[in-house]
């Protein structure tokens, strides 16, 4: 349940009952995925619930609105003000925080005047669970970016990931990997994708991907920790066999890869530089670098 009695939501400017919050059911955002939105998380430390990377979070969602012609009236200060008070409202500290920004009533494909912004927030465990991750090459695609604006984060992208990941756990499999037009590697349904060769780490670069907030922090870990990252294209025959892998996302957090369609990679997790990042990545997220970093 994302939700209880108790759940207090912000919604178009007024503290609700998340169980008394109402929409319009003519919304534009609903019939067509006009939307834009965030995935944020929070996290319990030493100086009380921080919320990570909170100002890149609420830019990327004026960037998104701006691209998909969305009127976005709240500040990034502001939201993340919000944010803090929705955490306080609700008794949370390591949460999982949704802002939404829909559209009223409008059924023409043009764009809406009537705004909605919704913050809601929940405990969520890891996305993509703790364990190894045995991973599927989609045969869908993602969206190629001529056709809408990849680097937004719009609701209705998400309808082709639902397709994905469906399609890869029908066959039994944990979760996708997703190639662009081209038949280049991309990304997962929502999470970015490095793998590990050499000693260097390889990963999509911007272009068809969504430009992963995580994606960023490892790039700025990997950086202090030594680590090459390489941004390059690359196929899933360049992944099958290499030393590791792993995807970066907000809610998955770090999160290992034990296989890419049946090649099982050559480290052992806990060996693999992902596994050094997962690790730094926590310390970062929950300031505890400077208590208990052991990494180097
Ligand atoms: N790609 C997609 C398609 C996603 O949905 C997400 C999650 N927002 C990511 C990558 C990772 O982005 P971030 O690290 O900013 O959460």
């Amino acid at each position: 349940m994302y939700y209880n009695e108790n759940t207090t939501v912000f919604l178009d400017g007024k503290w609700m009952k998340a169980s008394g919050a109402m929409t319009d059911v003519y919304s534009q955002t609903l019939h067509y995925g006009s939307g834009v939105f965030e995935g944020i998380r929070s996290y319990e430390t030493e100086d009380g619930a921080m919320v990570f990377k909170a100002r890149e979070h609420y830019e990327r969602l004026h960037y998104s609105a701006r691209k998909m012609h969305i009127k976005l009236d709240y500040s990034v200060e502001e939201l993340v003000e919000l944010t803090y008070e929705l955490l306080d409202r609700n008794g949370l500290k390591d949460a999982y925080i949704r802002p939404l920004v829909y559209l009223g009533q409008n059924m023409s494909l043009q764009p809406t005047e009537k705004v909605h912004v919704l913050l809601c927030a929940w405990s969520w465990d890891r996305y993509l669970g703790d364990g190894l991750l045995r991973l599927m090459t989609s045969s869908y695609q993602r969206p190629n970016p001529k056709s809408c604006h990849v680097e937004a984060k719009v609701t209705g992208h998400y309808t082709n990931s639902i397709l994905a990941t469906t399609e890869v756990k029908n066959n039994g499999f944990d979760e996708a990997l997703l190639l662009d037009m081209n038949g280049n590697v991309a990304e997962g349904p929502g999470a970015n994708f490095f793998f590990e060769k050499d000693d260097k780490l390889y990963t999509a670069p911007l272009g068809n991907i969504l430009a992963g907030i995580t994606r960023q922090t490892v790039f700025e870990l990997a950086e202090e920790l030594g680590i090459e990252v390489v941004e390059k294209f690359f196929t899933p025959k360049d992944v099958y066999g290499a030393d590791g892998a792993f995807f970066t996302g907000t809610a998955a957090e770090v999160a290992g890869i034990e296989s890419l369609d049946g090649f099982d990679f050559a480290l052992p997790w806990e060996e693999s530089l992902g596994a050094m990042l997962s690790t730094a990545y926590l310390n970062r997220v929950q300031k505890k670098e400077y208590k208990n970093f052991e990494l180097v």
